[in-house]
């Protein structure tokens, strides 16, 4: 697999990059991201053939068809990071919740969020490289909760990485902020910074643009690479599991091979929906891909209109915090999938000076091939919550949002693979809430729904509020900068 830069090529980068290139150097001609330039073919006898594969061996046997530049031995080592997952054999599980609608629980991973799904072996496979190649590098992430617990949970006590990562103080739940302060290990550092998660965001990609800052890292002899999804190394993790639940359909006899299927996938920076468009571009019976959000809805206008208008919006707190999103990255691989480089940079380029594009009529409809969209109110999110609480199934507020979509946007009456991207444990005061109790602190929101539900929180969160906190410092944005350089 060869990859390709979304907004053309400068005549200064390559025309062509290898996987490897394009996951420890992720940015493109300007201001671009790497795509595939072609894909292989998933058929029926693929399909066939993994029917009774494990997780690792469809993956592995996934990955071989990429044709990406990894040597067999990383591959394997970077999938048995799925090891750590609660049941191995099967970490990706099915749950049936009405008679033709399943649930990918995509959470069962070290943090409790589907970012381990693809972080994890995406880490592995990084720090090899890094350390084949003698070089060193700093990863850096701002998070609003998820994304972080993540990315340094893959590169603990990983050679050749350094990993940097930015919360905002106040702004996580306790879970997932005890996940980054107790990590303990050398090469992770952690701070919280005063603001909330745009003033956070803002200040990372400040300093990564800054020259002083880049030319700084350079006389450390330190490269800088990226762990959020606009690198492909976590795309390419994202294709697997949407292969994954269809097998298991029919595995089931849920349904007959070749019979389509709608996906629901709750989106942010829409890493997971795009590895679900690849699939289907690759042959995945897949009818269509529904796409949703909370209020800050920009990708239900996208879709269902071709508005991307980020001037009359502002961010809006809901409780699925990690679909806070207004710039969404991986929109521009589906502009450029469909419509050609030169129509992307154009795209992005109004975007970037006017705040707002539209898409042309034709291209609405092109859209509209592969999705469709809604959104959730936090309240409508408690109640579909609270609803199968009843009927025994307990779900988390980003999960919340398909429930609409699987109700009112399928044309056809087809099995529907929702897809679950976080434990309730990482949001037990909302979902407390959902379920008519009122508690603000997590543990005991935790104790109280573990109570009323009989569902075991897991070990990993209780341990944290256990674990000692070793990185306390909060600091003002303006001075990210100092504290990063004096710790490399
Ligand atoms: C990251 C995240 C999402 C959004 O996923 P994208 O791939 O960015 O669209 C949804 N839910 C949860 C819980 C997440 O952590």
């Amino acid at each position: 697999m060869q990859f390709v830069e979304t907004r053309g090529n400068d005549g200064k980068k390559p025309l062509t990059v290898t996987f490897s290139e394009a996951i420890l150097s992720p940015s493109g001609s300007f201001g671009g991201l790497y795509a595939p330039k072609e894909l292989p073919n998933i058929d029926s006898d693929f399909l066939t053939k993994h029917k009774n594969s494990s997780y690792k061996e469809l993956a592995f046997d996934f990955l071989k068809m990429c044709k990406i530049d990894i040597d067999d031995e990383t591959l394997k080592q970077a999938l048995d990071r799925y090891e750590l997952y609660d049941d191995a054999s099967n970490p990706v599980p099915l749950s049936k919740i009405e008679n033709d609608c399943f649930v990918s629980e995509l959470y069962h991973g070290p943090t409790r969020a589907f970012k381990d799904m693809a972080l994890q072996p995406f880490g592995y496979i990084l720090s090899s490289l890094a350390a084949k190649r003698d070089q060193n590098y700093l990863i850096m992430a701002a998070t609003s909760g998820d994304t972080g617990p993540a990315t340094l949970e893959t590169f603990k006590n990983q050679s050749n990485v350094q990993v940097v990562c930015l919360y905002p103080d106040g702004g996580t739940s306790d879970v997932q902020r005890l996940q980054m302060v107790t990590e303990d290990a050398k090469n992770l550092h952690v701070f919280g910074v005063v603001g909330d998660f745009d003033d956070t965001q803002n200040a990372l990609k400040n300093l990564l643009a800054s020259d002083e800052f880049k030319s700084a890292l350079k006389e450390k002899n330190i490269e800088l690479s990226a762990a959020n999804s606009v690198n492909f190394g976590r795309i390419i993790f994202q294709i697997i599991y949407h292969i994954y639940s269809y097998i298991e359909l029919l595995k089931n006899g849920e349904i007959n091979l070749n019979d389509n299927i709608y996906i629901v996938v709750p989106s942010g920076n829409f890493g997971n929906a795009l590895g679900g468009y690849y699939a289907k571009k690759m042959g995945l019976p897949i009818e269509k891909i529904l796409i949703t959000s909370n209020r800050n809805n920009i990708l239900t206008d996208w879709i269902k209109e071709g508005a991307y208008d980020l001037t009359t919006r502002h961010l809006i707190k809901t409780i699925s915090p990690a679909m806070d999103i207004l710039k969404s990255s991986n929109v521009e691989r589906i502009l450029y999938d469909k419509f050609g480089d030169k129509r992307t940079k154009e795209l992005m380029d109004e975007l970037a000076s006017r705040g707002k594009y539209h898409l042309s009529e034709d291209e609405i409809s092109e859209m509209k091939k592969d999705f469709d969209a809604s959104y959730s109110t936090d309240e409508e999110c408690l109640d579909v919550i609270g609803e199968y609480a009843k009927k025994d199934y307990i779900m988390d507020p980003h999960t919340a949002t398909c429930i609409k979509a699987y109700r009112t946007l399928r044309e056809h009456n087809l099995p529907t693979v929702i897809y679950s991207t976080a434990e309730w444990t990482k949001f037990s005061p909302t979902v407390a809430k959902a379920l008519g109790m009122d508690e603000k602190e997590d543990l005991k929101a935790l104790e109280m729904i573990s109570k009323k539900t009989n569902l075991k929180i897991p070990d990993m969160v209780i341990g944290l509020f256990k674990k000692p906190i070793v990185h306390n410092k909060i600091i003002d944005k303006n001075s990210i900068k100092d504290n990063i350089l004096t710790i490399l």
